[in-house]
């Protein structure tokens, strides 16, 4: 056991802390199944500690102007620049992704910090005057100690996606990592520091399912953001309401493309199989369903061919966990027990130098119907499962019966088509010949249905309105203004 990197512990008001019952558990790089470090796994006692720190850091961090606060962002977004290769080989050693994945990760968590530098912009406020000499304005004001509870998949991304909006708002935020990936965001935390944040602006407590139950039960937490699956998404969405909360709860997906006879067939090939297999489906956005209309057998073969150059260990990463692998083979040996045919089976792969790592080969699984297991729910590895439809109307209808709405797309030469589908699938995000239609910033991100629970989106300008809430200010101060029934 090599644990290089040692225990890591919960971050709280600028210091490295311990936790109440010392436990932990082991971190392994999925690359190599090795054990790289111990991560704590914290208490409600723990978690009071952190809210403690965020609440007296509030005082000062709200009342500085937004344009002092995104200072610190921009430092921050310039040190993700500096320090991009180490965070790039960080993701991919607890993720298991390849380099290049990694890098694309920190590059966009760096977009969604140049966002968050342009918020002074978009949160003025209004003012009019109402009423003879009576003006009525509005301000946004932090919420407060906000949490932000994260995934494995992106963990630099995810943690991006919330920190650097809620904080410019004027929040002070507790992050909960994924007890899987704890050690990206642990050097976010650094580079913050490194940056000008103050301390007990952002807090990491480490853990599993008592953390997370803590923090929506935490009387002083005024809103939870959750990314994740759907089981947990619905549950911590269901406790953080109960408990007069406000909660956006990001869950699970199953992204269906719709491909059309007359699409270009190297271009449809290539963005499907890069969307099933990049970081080894292991994307929110990832297509795992295919909707083949009509004759679309040479853009299937085009894309068995095209799969075949992804080669694990190469330009195709791990999947997350032992337990993983095998949930997803689990799923390929069903689908070939319910009669679907495997074109390209990435099943009992192995890389070599690497015999203990997670890789599962990329996967095409043909004649799939909607009733088989691995088309109705996330498998959540290179895997995609193709059903046949003879008309559009009846992929549409297929896409709109899944329970997820995170991102469907349509590939076609047809405006006229991809206009219906863009009008028609029940989906956040659509995207036409695109494999993987993430909206970048300025725009939003955000599913629809069992993809996500609460009001609104997660990054973008939606975001404004989750990190703050509205205050509106009604002044005369004109000793001449006539008075009249509106003032
Ligand atoms: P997960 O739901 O297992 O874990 C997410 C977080 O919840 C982790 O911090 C984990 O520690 C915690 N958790 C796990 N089980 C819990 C429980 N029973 N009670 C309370 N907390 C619990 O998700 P994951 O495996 O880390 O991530 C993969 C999932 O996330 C996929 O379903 C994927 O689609 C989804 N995801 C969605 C988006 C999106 O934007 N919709 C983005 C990224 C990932």
């Amino acid at each position: 056991m090599s644990n290089k990197y040692g225990k890591v512990k919960n971050y709280i008001n600028g210091s490295l802390l311990e936790t109440v019952t010392n436990r932990w558990s082991n971190v392994e790089s999925p690359l190599t199944g090795e054990v790289i470090a111990e991560v704590a796994l914290s208490s409600r006692e723990d978690l009071d500690k952190a809210v403690e720190a965020a609440k007296s850091a509030f005082e000062s961090w709200s009342k500085k102007p937004i344009k002092d606060r995104v200072q610190v962002i921009f430092n921050y977004r310039n040190l993700l620049q500096e320090n991009i290769k180490e965070l790039s080989e960080l993701v991919q050693e607890e993720n298991g992704k390849t380099y290049d994945e990694a890098k694309a990760e920190v590059e966009k968590s760096i977009e969604l910090c140049e966002f968050a530098v342009s918020l002074p912009q978009l949160t003025q406020g209004e003012i009019l005057e109402v009423s003879r000499g009576v003006e009525c304005r509005t301000e946004y004001a932090p919420l407060g100690v906000v949490a932000s509870i994260v995934p494995f998949n992106f963990p630099s991304m995810v943690p991006n996606w919330t920190i650097p909006n809620a904080i410019a708002l004027g929040n002070c935020m507790i992050l909960k990592t994924s007890e899987l990936v704890p050690l990206s965001a642990m050097k976010i935390a650094e580079l913050l520091k490194k940056a000008g944040l103050p301390d007990g602006v952002l807090n990491i407590v480490h853990g599993e399912k008592e953390i997370v139950e803590a923090i929506c039960d935490h009387p002083d937490i005024q809103a939870v953001s959750f990314v994740g699956s759907t089981k947990v998404a619905k549950i911590v969405y269901q406790r953080s309401t109960s408990n007069l909360k406000r909660c956006l709860a990001l869950g699970g997906a199953k992204n269906h493309l719709l491909v059309l006879p007359d699409a270009n067939p190297e271009m449809t090939a290539a963005n499907v199989v890069a969307s099933m297999a990049g970081c080894a489906g292991q994307r929110c956005m990832a297509a795992s369903a295919m909707v083949a209309v009509g004759q679309s057998d040479h853009i299937i073969a085009q894309m068995v061919e095209e799969a075949k150059n992804i080669i694990p260990g190469k330009n195709l990463g791990s999947v997350i966990s032992k337990a993983a692998k095998e949930r997803i083979e689990g799923y390929i040996t069903q689908a070939e027990k319910d009669g679907a045919k495997i074109l390209l089976d990435g099943r009992n792969c192995k890389v070599e130098g690497k015999e203990n790592g997670y890789y599962v080969g990329p996967t095409i699984i043909d004649f799939v119907t909607p009733e088989m297991s691995v088309a109705k729910e996330e498998i959540f590895g290179p895997v995609v499962s193709i059903m046949r439809s003879r008309t559009l109307d009846e992929a549409i209808k297929i896409e709109n019966a899944n329970p997820y709405g995170n991102a469907a797309s349509v590939f076609t030469q047809s405006g006229g088509l991809a206009r219906h589908v863009m009008e028609n699938a029940s989906a956040g995000m659509i995207g036409v010949n695109i494999g993987v239609p993430v909206p970048r910033e300025p725009f939003s991100f955000g599913g629809w249905n069992e993809s996500r629970f609460g009001v609104g989106d997660i990054t973008g300008k939606s975001s404004i309105e989750f990190w703050t809430k509205l205050k509106k200010m009604t002044t005369k101060w004109n000793p001449d203004a006539g008075i009249n029934w509106m003032s």
